[in-house]
């Protein structure tokens, strides 16, 4: 991701690279309160607005994902392969998948372009269905 930001030809400020360690290898798909909250002791001074304008700006470039997926806040994907997601219902939590192989789909508007097939399956994670 570091790369992708010099490539991208954003600045590398402090700020920007600790937001980047933050979540690069993270598959959990923080929200940007999330990460806000990881990086408060490290960085008193950071605003909650710096890490969601940051945020916001990687995924400008390309260099990590919005997931909707979910009620509530939007939650970062640093993974930009395509792939797919286990959605749970109960408490939000999104689950990388792999990609599948993209089947034609046979009701796709006339001249419509694929670029990516991401998967959604919906129902609850392990954790909340031993509730
Ligand atoms: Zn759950
Ligand atoms: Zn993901």
């Amino acid at each position: 991701m570091v790369q992708g930001l010099r490539a991208a030809g954003l600045k590398l400020t402090p700020q920007r690279l600790a937001i980047v360690e933050a979540f690069a290898d993270d598959a959990t798909h923080p929200t940007a309160q999330e990460i806000f909250e990881r990086l408060r002791r490290r960085l008193p001074t950071m605003s909650f607005a710096t890490v969601y304008t940051t945020l916001d700006t990687l995924a400008a470039a390309g260099l990590c994902t919005v997931r909707a997926l979910s009620p509530g806040p939007a939650r970062f994907d640093p993974n930009v392969a395509p792939h797919g997601h286990a959605v749970c219902d109960a408490c939000g939590a999104l689950i990388d998948l792999p990609a599948r192989p993209a089947r034609a789909a046979t009701s796709l508007p006339d001249g419509f372009v694929v670029r990516a097939v991401e998967t959604i399956y919906r129902g609850t994670c392990a954790r909340c269905a031993r509730r």
